[in-house]
């Protein structure tokens, strides 16, 4: 079997028993690249090969003799390119930072790194993260792997298509508002937004901070347990981190039942709007995970509806403030032959900045601006309390939630560009979530007719990643969804 096909822990067992070296692993990704990456563009930067190659062979010389006993040594990873990479370009999908290289790691980096795997590139999202297709990403958009017409979701659009097309073995994400389980869903792999606080947000270009988490996407939820065990925990570098004790993920994968769990299903995630096809689909889901023994109950999260609002006040008014940093001194591009010093902030900044994320800075100055505030993002910032108690009160009943992850398959390129309500629309099911903080999973579901993925959602309570991953398993391994492979035609 070609090694880029294996799942993180099958190509983990097989180096580790000393069947393959780092240099075939290096080398069979890097062929594999160079088929389908033209195709698929998941990658806005690639590693050097040489680098790779010279990493491989150093690990490689490095085990003459003993056996590795670090899990994640030679696995070939990419990366959402919003997370800072110490001297491997950081463009968040901009030209305001094009060339940017970091002068440091993030904290998910400086951890995975610790343990040598092999940083196979950095990979395309919407400009900044905004976005639910990579077409906000000013270096042109990637492709679903499994028809290429289609979008691979967003905004880790990159990391999806990456992994769906066996570029990478696994990747890292973000999700602000859906950005991680959405492409996920769109590309019929693994996603998962660990609870806000669980992983360092340090190297993690802001967003919007109070929303924003990394995770992983994988091939399956075994893989996304053994991804988030390296990248959780506390870090005194980001201050809303979590001191919470983090568990061995794994370990949730023991039972592969959900027997004793009671999941809701909220009516609201099922009403206008959502495509019959993926509405079967789920009801499918729910049934299996019925035969798994849960028990299933229909609940309300009453305040769903005003979600989108909310989040697209918060959010923008986040990012404008965020943002303001990007200003052609410190980061990045800097307009040329300007006469002022305002005319170089404002002509770096509208020549840096595409129209999306143009659009955020403007709603999101407007929301805070004075006058405007308390009737705008005061009043957001309480319906959010409104949802977040939303989800408290049904979590003292039921122990999961499960929902659809978007309302329709994947869209064909350049069918919402031209509307951006629609394109928000994209992220109702995992926007509430999102301002609630909550963990939550998107696992492959079924196809709908056009041969496109359908994602399921399971969401859980604050910190309780380990209930959410054992329904997550339990129903992956009751199904073959996973199991099935895009074809890439040349
Ligand atoms: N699609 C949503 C937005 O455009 C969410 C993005 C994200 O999670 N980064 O804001």
């Amino acid at each position: 079997m070609s090694l880029f096909k294996l799942t993180l822990k099958e190509l983990q067992e097989k180096f580790t028993r000393g069947e393959i070296s780092a240099t075939e692993i290096a080398r069979a990704f890097l062929l594999r690249l160079n088929q389908v990456e033209s195709k698929i563009k998941a990658y806005v930067t690639l590693r050097d090969k040489d680098a790779l190659l010279v990493q491989a062979k150093s690990i490689d010389q490095s085990l003459q003799g003993w056996r590795k006993t670090q899990p994640l040594m030679a696995m070939p990873l990419a990366i959402k390119d919003n997370i800072c990479t110490k001297g491997l370009r950081t463009t968040c999908s901009s030209r305001i930072l094009e060339d940017f290289e970091p002068p440091y790691d993030a904290t998910v980096m400086a951890r995975l790194n610790l343990h040598q795997p092999l940083i196979l590139g950095k990979t395309n999202l919407d400009e900044f993260a905004m976005g639910s297709s990579t077409e906000h990403s000013a270096f042109g958009p990637s492709r679903n792997p499994w028809n290429p017409k289609f979008i691979p979701g967003g905004s880790s659009g990159g990391s999806a298509a990456a992994v769906a097309a066996d570029e990478c073995v696994a990747a890292l994400g973000s999700d602000t508002g859906g950005s991680i389980r959405q492409p996920a869903a769109c590309c019929g792999v693994v996603g998962f937004k660990p609870t806000y606080g669980r992983v360092s947000r340090y190297g993690l270009v802001a967003f919007a901070s109070s929303l924003d988490q990394i995770g992983p996407i994988t091939k399956t939820v075994t893989d996304a347990a053994i991804l988030l065990n390296f990248i959780a925990g506390h870090d005194p570098l980001d201050s809303t981190s979590s001191r919470k004790e983090t568990p061995d993920f794994t370990k949730s994968l023991k039972k592969k039942d959900v027997k004793r769990l009671v999941i809701g299903i909220p009516r609201e995630y099922f009403a206008d709007g959502l495509d019959p096809e993926v509405s079967e689909t789920v009801q499918d889901a729910i049934q299996t995970l019925k035969e798994l023994g849960g028990s299933i109950q229909e609940v309300s999260l009453p305040f769903t509806q005003q979600a989108i609002a909310t989040y697209y006040l918060i959010a923008t008014a986040e990012a404008s403030s965020n943002l303001a940093r990007f200003d052609g001194v410190r980061y990045g591009m800097r307009a040329k032959e300007t006469k002022s010093l305002a005319e170089m902030y404002r002509l770096s900044r509208s020549q840096g900045f595409g129209p999306e994320v143009k659009r955020r800075i403007m709603l999101g100055t407007y929301a805070l601006s004075a006058g405007y505030y308390d009737a705008y993002y005061a009043k957001a910032q309480a319906v959010r309390t409104l949802i977040q108690r939303d989800f408290a009160s049904v979590f003292e009943t039921v122990d999961l939630l499960v929902s659809p992850v978007m309302p329709t398959p994947a869209f064909l390129l350049g069918a919402r560009l031209e509307d951006p309500l629609q394109m928000y629309l994209s992220d109702v099911y995992t926007i509430p979530s999102s301002l609630a903080g909550i963990p939550a999973i998107s696992v492959p579901c079924g196809f709908s007719t056009m041969g496109l993925p359908i994602g399921l959602q399971i969401m859980g309570r604050p910190f309780d990643e380990p209930t959410v991953l054992r329904a997550a398993h339990a129903y992956e391994q009751a199904t073959t969804w996973h199991t099935r492979r895009p074809v890439i035609r040349s």
